[in-house]
C-alpha cells in the first residue's frame, strides 16, 4: 500500500500535522511505525502522532483530544500521566537510570508479583513480553528435555520465531500465516491448534508421546479479539499438561494485574506451571516477567543449566513505574473497571442492536472487543471470518468524534481507572454514528 493510496482512504476530520509527521516517518522508519499495527493498515487512513496524554485522553499533534481506549495496548490500567507513577519515576531517574547490579526495587517488584499470583513461586525479570515468553520456552524445554511446543492459531505471545505461527492480530491484519524470516527448523518443533478445541490437545499428545515440552496459551485471549476460554478448556489443559508431563505456561501479558489483583489467574484460578507478565507490571515502561514453580525456575543460569540474560533485566526506572502501579492497583481499581466495562459494552450493543446490525460485544473481564459476527466468536477461524468491513466504518467514526480505539477489529480494547463518567459519556455519545456507519458499511 503506498502512502498515496493510504492518504485516500482518510474519512471525515483532516489531521496535516499528523499525515505529515507519518510521510517524514516513512522515509526513515520501515512502515513509519515501529510496531506494525500502529500503522493503521487495517482500516486505512493515517495514524495519528500522540504528543500528550493525561488520565483517560489522548492529544494529537493536530491539537485534537480523544478518549483513549487502547491505553497503550494495555499497560496504562491508571491512565496517562499518573502523578504517582510520575514522581516514582522523576525519582528514580535521579538517583541513575542503569546500573548493571542488583537493586532493592527488582527484589519489591518480584515480591509483589508473587504476592499476587499464588502459583508464582519466583520471578525473573525481563523487558518485554517477547523474552519472558522466549525465554519461558526455553526453560520449559530445558526442565523437560523435549522440544515440541504446543501454541493456539490466534493467540499472539510476541514476536519469538518459534511462535509467530498463525499468531493472532498483528500478523493476522497483514495475512501473513508465517513470517518470512522464521525457518522451517525454527518453527518446525511448535504445534498450532484450534483454540478452545481440547480434543485437539489430547489427540496432539498422543500423536507426540514424550516430545511435548509445554502448551502455552494466552490465559485469556485478546489477539484474535477477546475470545475468552470456553468452560474447562483452561482446566483440561492443565490435566493433559499433567498427565503427559509437559509445561503449562500461561501467557498473562495483556491479562496481567489487569483483569483482576492476579489477572486471569485470579478469575479462573487454574494453577499454571510458569506465567509470562508485561504491559501493566511495568506502568508504561520496559518491564515484564517470567515465572512459576520454584522447581522448575532453579533451572535457570545463575542456579542452573538454562541460559537467560538482559542488561536492561531489572532496570531501575522501569521497576520503579512497575511498582507505583502494581501498588495503585487496588480492589477498588478493578471495581471501576468491571463497572466501567459493563456501562460500555452494554452501550455498544445496545447502539448495534438499534441499527439492526449483526454484532458480538465480547468480554473477559474488563477487557472486551466487538466483533461484527452472527454468532459467538470461539477460536481465530470465527474471529477471521467477521465483518472486519464494518469495524473499519465503526473505528473512523469514532476516531472522527474523538474516540481512540484499536485500529483492528481483532484486538482487545482497554480501558484505565482514569476513565470516569465525563470520558464513558464522551464514547457513549459518539455510539449512534458510529453503529449508522457500521451498518450501512459495504465489503469491498
Ligand atoms: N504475549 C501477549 C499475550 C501479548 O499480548 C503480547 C503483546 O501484545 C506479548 C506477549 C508480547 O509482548 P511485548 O510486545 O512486550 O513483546
Amino acid at each position: 500500500m503506498t502512502a498515496t493510496h493510504v492518504a485516500a482512504r482518510v474519512p471525515g476530520a483532516p489531521a496535516p500535522e499528523s499525515e505529515a509527521l507519518f510521510a517524514r516517518a516513512r522515509r526513515t522508519v520501515p512502515g513509519g511505525v515501529n510496531s506494525p499495527v500502529r500503522a493503521f493498515r487495517a482500516v486505512g487512513g493515517t495514524p495519528r502522532f500522540m504528543d500528550r496524554g493525561e488520565g483517560p485522553y489522548l492529544h494529537d499533534v493536530d491539537g485534537r483530544e480523544y478518549v483513549d481506549l487502547i491505553c497503550s495496548w494495555g499497560p496504562m490500567i491508571l491512565g496517562h500521566a499518573h502523578p504517582a507513577v510520575r514522581d516514582a519515576v522523576v525519582a528514580a531517574v535521579g538517583q541513575g537510570t542503569s546500573f548493571g547490579t542488583p537493586t532493592l526495587n527488582e527484589v519489591l517488584l518480584a515480591e509483589e508479583i508473587v504476592d499476587r499470583v499464588a502459583p508464582v513461586e519466583q520471578v525473573r525479570l525481563v523487558s518485554s513480553g517477547t523474552e519472558a515468553t522466549m525465554s519461558a520456552i526455553r526453560l520449559a524445554r530445558g526442565f523437560t528435555g523435549r522440544t515440541k511446543v504446543v501454541k493456539f492459531a490466534g493467540c499472539y505471545h510476541g514476536h519469538v520465531d518459534a511462535l509467530l505461527a498463525s499468531a493472532g492480530s498483528g500478523v493476522a491484519t497483514f495475512a501473513l500465516p508465517d513470517t518470512p524470516g522464521v525457518t522451517g527448523a525454527q518453527a518446525g518443533d511448535t504445534i498450532v491448534l484450534p483454540y478452545n478445541d481440547l480434543e485437539a490437545v489430547r489427540r496432539a499428545f498422543e500423536a507426540e508421546p514424550g516430545a511435548i515440552a509445554c502448551v502455552i496459551t494466552e490465559a485469556s485471549p485478546g489477539n484474535m479479539g477477546v475470545v475468552p476460554p470456553a468452560p474447562g478448556f483452561t482446566a483440561g489443559l492443565r490435566a493433559l499438561c499433567r498427565q503427559h508431563g509437559a509445561l503449562l505456561i500461561s501467557d498473562e501479558v495483556m491479562t496481567g494485574f489487569r483483569l483482576s489483583r492476579a489477572g486471569w489467574y485470579g478469575r479462573e484460578g487454574v494453577p499454571a506451571d510458569l506465567f509470562t507478565f508485561g504491559k501493566v507490571m511495568g506502568g508504561g515502561f520496559p518491564a515484564a516477567a517470567f515465572g512459576g514453580r520454584a522447581d522448575v525456575m532453579a533451572h535457570l543460569a545463575p542456579e542452573g543449566p538454562v541460559y537467560q540474560a538482559g542488561t536492561l533485566s531489572g532496570n531501575p526506572v522501569a521497576t520503579a513505574a512497575g511498582l507505583a502501579t502494581l501498588r495503585l492497583c487496588t480492589d477498588e481499581v478493578y471495581d471501576h473497571l468491571e463497572r466501567a466495562a459493563t456501562v460500555l459494552t452494554g452501550a455498544i450493543a445496545e447502539a448495534l442492536d438499534r441499527v439492526g446490525v449483526a454484532h458480538q460485544v465480547q468480554r473477559s473481564g474488563n477487557m472486551f472487543s466487538v466483533f461484527f459476527a452472527g454468532a459467538p466468536v470461539t477460536d481465530f477461524a470465527s474471529a477471521k471470518a467477521s465483518e472486519a468491513f464494518r469495524y473499519t466504518a465503526f473505528f473512523h467514526s469514532m476516531l472522527d468524534q474523538g474516540v481512540y480505539l484499536p485500529p483492528s477489529a481483532l484486538e482487545s480494547w482497554f480501558l484505565s481507572a482514569a476513565h470516569d463518567d465525563r470520558a464513558l459519556d464522551r464514547v457513549i455519545a459518539a455510539l449512534p454514528a458510529a453503529a449508522e456507519a457500521a451498518a450501512s458499511a459495504a465489503a469491498g
